[in-house]
């Protein structure tokens, strides 16, 4: 843009110069004829000049990053054109009245399914995953492990000041069923109480480390804590990294209604599937909501 401007600027007055001498030269009549001619070009040359200084301007302005405004310190996976909303779900999440001690899916009569997100958070790709659920009014639930909880209870705020759940993922994240009960119960308080200190809220449910508990176990702590044991029916196998759109193909075919999804949102590449996954399954009519949600609904569909 630099050199079109040095170019036509320097063409305007070599016309000009030029039309000038025409003056000397020439009869009076020729000169009023084309002095307009000469002055349209200067104008002409002014104007392509101003222009390219106007566009250079723009693409050399330093990069200095707002203190107000969007916060652009992460990206989300580009999206063509606006997004599919989920509706405002206005359901009941109280499920006191639930009979069952494990749930690995809501009602198969309505087109509820409830997104879930394990082993986080994780500073770098929650809070992306965070800006996708609320552009798309999607709630879910993130069980959580209180080490992480610990290390991050921004990330635990956040989560719950934008209308999602928490759940219990315990401490260490180990294999329960090689555990006392004393054992679980150290790791599911100490979880507990790291989620409540970040954010005040208690976890409404629990989901063992590889949904692995045996059904003694369950019973016990359903009683003693009153956590619904929550499982899933829906696995992408998204900690084996196969790739964001295997990731989101998988999660979209194995979707029904009452579908209890699981995903890491500790893999970048398990929150660059979910774009693509939410906003297939909206426009396949699905509604996200959270697991107590789905778990209140599927004892109101009981009753
Ligand atoms: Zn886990």
């Amino acid at each position: 843009m630099e050199s079109m401007f040095l170019t036509a600027t320097f063409w305007g007055w070599c016309v000009t110069v030029e039309l000038i001498s025409f003056k000397g030269k020439y009869s009076f009549m020729m000169y009023l004829f084309l002095r307009p001619v000469s002055k349209s070009l200067s104008i002409v040359a002014l104007i392509v000049g101003l222009s390219s200084c106007a566009s250079k301007d723009v693409s050399e302005e330093p990069s200095v990053p707002s203190l107000v405004g969007k916060n652009t310190g992460y990206g989300e996976t580009s999206i063509n054109g606006p997004v599919p909303q989920n509706p405002e779900m206005r359901l009941s999440s109280d499920f006191s009245r639930m009979s069952a001690t494990s749930i690995s899916s809501g009602s198969r009569s309505r087109k509820l399914i409830a997104l879930t997100f394990d082993d986080g958070p994780n500073p770098s790709h929650t809070p992306r995953l965070l800006d996708m659920l609320r552009r798309r009014n999607v709630k879910a639930t993130f069980y959580v492990t209180g080490e992480r909880a610990a290390n991050h209870p921004d990330i635990i705020r956040r989560i719950v000041s934008e209308g999602h759940e928490i759940g219990n993922h315990t401490w260490t994240h180990p294999n329960l069923k090689k555990l006392s009960d004393d054992r679980v119960r150290r790791e599911l308080n100490k979880t507990r109480d790291a989620i409540v200190n970040a954010c005040g809220v208690q976890p409404r449910t629990m989901r063992p480390p590889y949904g692995s508990m045996y059904q003694k176990q369950r019973e016990w702590v359903y009683r003693e804590y009153g956590y619904p044991i929550v499982l899933w029916d829906v696995d992408p196998l998204d900690w084996k990294k196969p790739g964001p759109s295997v990731v989101a193909q998988r999660l979209i075919s194995g979707t029904r209604n009452g579908s209890i999804l699981l995903v890491h949102d500790l893999h970048g590449s398990s929150v660059d599937a979910m774009p693509q996954t939410i906003d297939t399954l909206l426009r396949k009519g699905y509604q996200f909501v959270t697991v107590s949600q789905l778990i209140a609904q599927k004892s109101v569909a009981a009753r």
